[in-house]
């Protein structure tokens, strides 16, 4: 079995996660979406229950290449440290509603026995 066959979709198991990269980060879109946004290490956990395995070191460029792509906004966590929450901003969500779309098309067709 081919090392990207692995379960792992994250870490050093590089071409699943580039394969995958795209779902990774319509989850965050999703989740940043909510009232309360996202925290990394939130998102770890979120993404782990979902069978994703990612390293901060993975997850926290991804959010800083999200937020420098204009789909997400962080601030400062209340209760201080450097921790920080994304939110989606108003271009993430015209973004997240073209994937929608789009994923929803594409799991039609995918689906089909
Ligand atoms: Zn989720």
């Amino acid at each position: 079995m081919p090392k990207s066959m692995s379960k792992d979709a994250g870490g050093p198991d590089k071409p699943l996660q580039r394969l995958l990269g795209g779902f990774i980060r319509l989850h965050v879109l999703h989740h940043a979406a909510e009232k309360e946004g996202v925290v990394g290490n939130w998102m770890i956990e979120e993404l782990r229950r979902h069978g994703y395995r990612l390293s901060p070191g993975t997850l926290y460029p991804i959010l800083h290449a999200m937020e420098e792509d204009g789909w997400l906004k962080s601030r400062k966590a209340p209760g201080g440290g450097r921790r920080r929450v994304y939110r989606i901003t108003q271009a993430g969500r015209r973004a997240f509603s073209v994937a929608q779309e789009r994923l929803g098309e594409l799991l039609q067709e995918v689906a089909e026995p």
